[in-house]
């Protein structure tokens, strides 16, 4: 059992016990973790992250879970959600055409492209109607995208807070994450608002096409291959409607697993090896998982120790 007497000392945000985390998850699917905090600020951080080392605590950053499926035995540790303490998104400045951004780790996507929008900043609005928050995006390990533009990330690394400027950075991440995101500075150009809005609804048109982002409870899957659509991999292999117990791989977007109430971890473990078999079965490639894969216990190849 943990003290949690000694934490409070130097940590004035929420902590509870045994919280729940399906609702943290796109999937909402998951047992509890054991201690779940929530910072007020990031300066709280290194504090906390040094107390649960010390304690040999495993860890997890849960943002907005689109990424990320909890097994229905919960995670043996702790939590830690930033929303609260590093949510905000400020301008920093910038000369000429430059403008510098700077965007707390769990801030959402969608505020922060709102923020770029309506100060008529340029290059974030192709990225509108991505779930998640700017932490779960820049760890993405295999992300081309967001990271390049990225030219500077505050992380907490061994207890300390510390900057790590691009290009080139390199992140240590992982379901039970080791640097902790604090916040990220991004480069991006002055823009034209009419042409951003514009931007930011072509992006959000073209997204909701290609994936449900209607449907409330909706993981996605699997990786892209290199060359290929894991979605036309899955539709033609069959597995589009394929269900196990509450999940269902999705009619229109097999490559997204659609749970309801009712839906375990374990129908949504089950449906995405199931898929992974077919898939190799009839085309001969082996899809890797996009979803991380937390509390499994070594029963994913994927997950991380
Ligand atoms: C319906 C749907 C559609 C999607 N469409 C797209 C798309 O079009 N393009 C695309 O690129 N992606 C897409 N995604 C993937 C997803 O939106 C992104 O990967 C998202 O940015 C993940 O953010 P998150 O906050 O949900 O992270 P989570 O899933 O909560 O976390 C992901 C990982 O990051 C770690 N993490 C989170 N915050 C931090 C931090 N501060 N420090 C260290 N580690 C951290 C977590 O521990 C976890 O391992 C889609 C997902 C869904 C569910």
């Amino acid at each position: 059992m943990m003290s949690l007497a000694d934490i409070r000392q130097s940590f004035r945000g929420g902590i509870r016990l045994n919280e729940p985390l399906a609702s943290y998850t796109s999937f909402g699917v998951g047992g509890a973790c054991d201690y779940f905090f929530e910072p007020l600020s990031s300066g709280e951080l290194p504090g906390l992250l040094r107390h649960l080392g010390a304690q040999t605590m495993p860890f997890i950053l849960v943002a907005r879970g689109c990424n990320m499926l909890i097994s229905d035995e919960g995670f043996r540790g702790a939590a830690i959600c930033l929303e609260r303490g590093c949510g905000g998104v400020h301008l920093r400045g910038g000369v000429d055409e430059e403008r510098i951004v700077v965007a707390g780790a769990g801030a959402r996507l969608a505020r922060l492209i709102d923020f770029c929008v309506q100060n008529g900043i340029a290059g974030m609005e192709g990225f509108a109607g991505i779930p998640g928050t700017v932490g779960g995006a820049v760890t993405d390990p295999e992300d081309r995208s967001f990271l390049p533009l990225v030219e500077e990330v505050e992380l907490v690394r061994g207890g300390e807070i510390m900057k790590i400027i691009g290009p080139g950075l390199t992140l240590r991440t992982g379901p039970e994450a080791r640097d902790v995101i604090l916040s990220v500075t991004i480069g991006l150009t002055a823009g034209k608002r009419d042409e951003l809005l514009r931007g930011r609804r072509n992006a959000l048109l073209r997204r909701n096409a290609e994936r449900p982002l209607n449907m409330p409870k909706a993981g996605a899957a699997f990786r892209d291959p290199p060359g290929r659509r894991a979605t036309d991999l899955l539709r033609d292999s069959g597995c589009a409607g394929m269900r196990s117990g509450g999940a269902v791989a999705a009619e229109s977007h097999p490559n997204y697993i659609v749970t309801s109430g009712g839906s375990r971890a374990a129908d949504v473990a089950a449906l995405l090896r199931t898929m992974q078999a077919r898939v190799r079965e009839r085309t001969g490639v082996g899809l890797s998982l996009l979803a991380r894969p937390v509390g499994f216990h070594g029963h994913f190849p994927e997950e991380a120790g």
